[in-house]
């Protein structure tokens, strides 16, 4: 059987519908669908993107699809009335390319193909308007000369501005018939002399090269780059539209334009557009004339004068409002539409759901719903989760222009201004003294946290987007760069080097979060706010899910800001930020020195009080919900001094020699990063910091139940591979327990459980479970553990790891195109079969992705756990996942 290559689109007779995307692209599908709805529509077809696939083959368009191409072509002649490529009602068509999604790069639309020296006077004849002719005629040599010659149109564009001047003349419209007759012999000779090709007089052959044209440009290299930033399959080809023209530039009753169904910045619910009379295709955006707004509400200051098409052809318009409104409510969404009108007749040529600003988008969701155009769960579907992002972080201005330096990874959301300094120290110097700081480092690491914290952006040179960089701005709610490759950080000249030009320390920059944006300068910024439509809006998102959503918060601060976003509890609490406040290093320090367990305990004792403190500001913030408490995590090398000064200080401190202090840090030193001796490790060979961190965890909680907080603990071991890891740890700590509990007099609930962090972890998960209350999945280093990428970026990962022996960039892959997610899965399937009612939980930075919290809903996870910015993007994501999974 042969295949089909081509469906027809007219009011009489269409086979296509809004379903069919991925075989007609998103233009030809919708024009389909208007056709089928009745809606005044030129007539044509689609030449599907199988056709395009199967021409990247051959690099010919296959006979079957030819003469497909040819009926269809037959079909529009009888419904216009019209013959294509002759007679006295010459036949023109468009030639538009339509993928899937919208893709800069692909071919741009060719109007008024059929032209040629008969044909224009025939249309000339037929249409008893010459100019109106030969204009076309300009047009079409300009375009096709420029998307399907490839032909540089810059001569010809100075061809027509150099008419335009010694005509004295500013506008087009301005031009007389004889001017574009004129023109279209001096484009047709230039180009001639220049390619070296005559322009194709036979129309036949100016269709079979245009729509050749458009499917060879799903090649070119601008769109294989777009398709490559924005992860599109090159196997999707593209469709030609071929279909009937009508004219806006056939005189003064004839226009072009767009409008927008509501307001695509506000979301305000005003129709708003543009038009210009006698036009054509792209004059509209092409700022060749000012556009005249559509309607007294499409004003601005740059049209006000001009007349609105309400008041110019008040009977196009009124029907142009007619079937906007019956395309929003069709589409069930805001419709950005493309328009014709030809001798006061309106056309429309596309609709799409309109591109609109975070904030539109929320009102427009909210707005439908309470029009009943959409259900709640409709309104629910309608937002990406990502967007949220945009309303809960400060942005730039977007009124004032912006010097770029350069770009990174879009780390964690926002924008910040301030002036680079390089070391963490200095930032929180500065900071302590009214200054604005943004901290450059090549990477950061736990050490710099407080500098972090100090500044009001990060910018790092290396790491990825679960670098310690990305990490930690986003659960502080800090815009982050990172991985700024084309940045050269200096910390001895102190200076950072980008693109030949050099930036001192003191210097100010702006950075922007969410689009990995390095500006020159300070660019004013404008603070989120949390609207009533937002309330609203994520108030149905929580009436519908079935996840409960944590926070990854590590003081009580962030656990405000987490309460603050609707977190129900805090799915991962890090402790050992808290060893590395300035007072309490030291003591840490001396722990890690001590020689033997006494020595040991005589530091911990005087960090207790610490922790307890820490813990009971969390309780309180967290009165009434879970608090997950990790225990402490990375080897101790990590909190060794590591300049002079410190080295200095901290062997007066303990009286001994600096070499002493340099010499035990070398022997601390850890290579294995994951596997070594750490986490729960670290927590057997020195069982003391363990019970420590658990007294205190206890303790705080004994003293908030008496201060009257409902206090939910629950203890988290890190990093078990092996179930008598957890199960030693486990004795040891339950027996302390017991003991605080009889000393205190008072009894508190609690749970203690793991991290499933590595892959045996999640493989024994059944052994594991017999000693665990909960499982939480650490799906940070479980996918470092598991090179859990994609299967082409694991290849990519292995070379770079071993060839260069550091963790690459890590693309961010949901959990189920991974073997992570298959390893979360079987984990959570052991675990319950061995106890059904442990308590499942996500605490890496799956917990905050949109597609990994779908997978975390289907694999029948309690709760996800993300940074606390992320926590309505996590609610309406956990949402979207009922639904879509019904
Ligand atoms: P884009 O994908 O860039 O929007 P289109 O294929 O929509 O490109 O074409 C751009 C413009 O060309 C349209 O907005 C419309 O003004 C004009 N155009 C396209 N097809 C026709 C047609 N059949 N008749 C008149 N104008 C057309
Ligand atoms: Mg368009
Ligand atoms: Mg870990």
């Amino acid at each position: 059987m042969s295949n089909k290559w081509v469906y027809s689109f007219s009011k009489e007779r269409t086979e296509g519908n809004r379903s069919m995307k991925e075989l007609l692209g998103g233009k030809g599908a919708n024009l389909a669908e208007m056709c089928a709805l009745g809606l005044p529509v030129p007539p044509g077809f689609t030449v599907t993107t199988e056709a395009c696939i199967d021409y990247q083959k051959s690099n010919q368009i296959n006979e079957d699809a030819k003469s497909q191409i040819i009926t269809a072509l037959k079909e529009v002649e009888k419904i216009t009335g019209k013959t294509f490529g002759g007679g006295e009602n010459p036949l023109l068509f468009s030639v538009r390319s339509g993928a899937r999604a919208s893709m800069p790069g692909m071919m741009d639309t060719v109007l008024n193909l059929g032209l040629n020296d008969e044909t224009v006077l025939s249309l000339a004849k037929k249409s008893g308007n010459e100019r109106f002719a030969w204009d076309s005629y300009r047009r079409f040599i300009q375009m096709y000369a420029n998307v399907v010659m490839n032909f540089n149109i810059s001569i010809l564009e100075s061809t027509l501005e150099d008419l335009k001047e010694a005509r004295n003349v500013h506008l087009d419209t301005d031009l007389t018939a004889d001017d574009f007759k004129q023109l279209v012999q001096v484009y047709k000779q230039i180009i001639a002399n220049e390619s070296g090709q005559s322009f194709p007089t036979d129309p036949m052959e100016q269709l079979w090269k245009a729509i050749t044209a458009v499917f060879g440009s799903w090649m070119n290299p601008r769109a294989i780059k777009y398709r490559e930033l924005n992860n599109i399959p090159s196997d999707w080809g593209t469709a030609v539209n071929v279909q009937a023209m009508v004219f806006g530039n056939m005189g003064d009753d004839c226009a072009t334009g767009v409008c927008f169904t509501r307001d695509p910045s506000t979301g305000d619910k005003r129709f708003f557009g543009e038009y210009l009379v006698n036009a054509q295709g792209e004059d509209v955006v092409a700022g060749i004339r000012t556009p005249g707004p559509i309607n007294t509400s499409s004003k601005n200051d740059s049209n006000r004068n001009e007349k609105t098409l309400e008041e110019y052809m008040p009977k196009a318009f009124a029907e142009l409002t007619d079937l906007y409104q019956k395309l929003e409510k069709h589409y069930k969404d805001m419709q950005d539409i493309e328009f014709t009108i030809e001798g006061n007749v309106l056309y429309l040529l596309q609709t799409r759901n309109g591109k609109r600003t975070a904030q539109a988008a929320l009102k427009i969701a909210v707005d439908l719903e309470s029009e009943k155009i959409v259900t709640r769960e409709e309104a629910l579907m309608q937002l990406d989760p990502e967007v949220l992002n945009q309303l809960l972080h400060p942005r730039l201005d977007p009124n004032v222009k912006k010097k770029v330096i350069t770009k990174g990874l879009p780390a964690s959301p926002g924008a910040g201004s301030g002036m680079i300094v390089f070391n963490s120290e200095k930032a929180h110097a500065l900071n302590e003294t009214g200054h604005k700081v943004i901290l450059v480092r090549q990477e950061t690491s736990p050490e710099d946290i407080a500098g972090m914290a100090a500044s009001k952006a990060i910018l790092t040179a290396r790491g990825g987007m679960t670098s310690h960089a990305a990490v930690v701005a986003r659960g502080m709610g800090k815009p982050c760069v990172a991985g700024c490759s084309s940045i050269t950080v200096d910390y001895v000249k102190n200076e950072m080097r980008v693109d030949g030009r050099t930036f001192k320390e003191g210097d100010w920059i702006t950075i922007e979060g969410a689009t990995g944006e390095v500006i020159e300068g300070e660019v004013p910024t404008l603070d989120a706010e949390i609207s009533a439509e937002f309330a609203t809006f994520m108030s149905w998102a929580d009436e519908v899910r079935r996840l409960k959503v944590r926070s990854n918060a590590d003081n009580p601060e962030d656990a405000k800001t987490s309460i603050k976003f609707g977190a129900q509890g805090i799915g991962l609490c890090r402790t050992e930020h808290m060893f590395f406040e300035a007072e309490r290093i030291l003591a840490v320090r001396e722990m890690i020195f001590a020689e033997h367990t006494e020595q040991r305990e005589k530091a911990l004792v005087k960090l207790l009080p610490f922790q307890r403190k820490d813990f009971i500001g969390i309780f309180k913030e967290m009165d009434g919900l879970p608090v997950n408490i990790r225990l402490l995590d990375p080897p101790l090398h990590e909190f060794l001094p590591h300049t002079d000064e410190d080295k200095k200080e901290l062997a007066e401190y303990l009286d001994v020699e600096v070499k002493t202090v340099e010499e035990i840090g070398e022997r601390l030193h850890e290579f294995n990063p994951m596997l070594g001796h750490r986490g729960c490790r670290l927590g057997i060979t020195f069982p003391e910091i363990y019970r420590m961190q658990v007294r205190a965890i206890i303790e705080a909680a004994i003293e908030s139940k008496k201060a009257g907080v409902t206090v939910i603990p629950e203890i988290m071991i890190p990093l078990v591979a092996i179930d008598s890891e957890l199960a030693i740890l486990r004795e040891i700590l339950e027996k302390d327990i017991k003991q605080i509990f009889k000393d205190a007099g008072e009894e508190i609930k609690y749970k203690l459980g793991t991290m499933i962090e590595l892959p045996r972890a999640a493989i024994t998960a059944a052994e594991i479970a017999k000693h665990a209350d909960f499982f939480s999945f650490g799906t940070n280093d479980l996918t470092q553990t598991t090179f859990g990428l994609s299967r082409d970026d694991a290849g990519k990962f292995l070379t770079d790891y071993i060839s260069k022996s550091v963790v690459p960039n890590d693309p961010f892959v949901s959990l189920d195109q991974s073997g992570v997610g298959f390893l979360v899965d079987f984990a959570c399937k052991e675990g319950r079969r061995i106890k059904s009612d442990i308590s499942l939980g996500i605490c890496g930075e799956h917990g905050g992705e949109p597609k990994s919290i779908d997978f975390c809903h289907r694999t029948g996870l309690d709760y996800v756990s993300c940074s606390p910015y992320r926590v309505p993007i996590a609610r309406l994501a956990a949402a979207q996942a009922v639904i879509r999974n019904k």
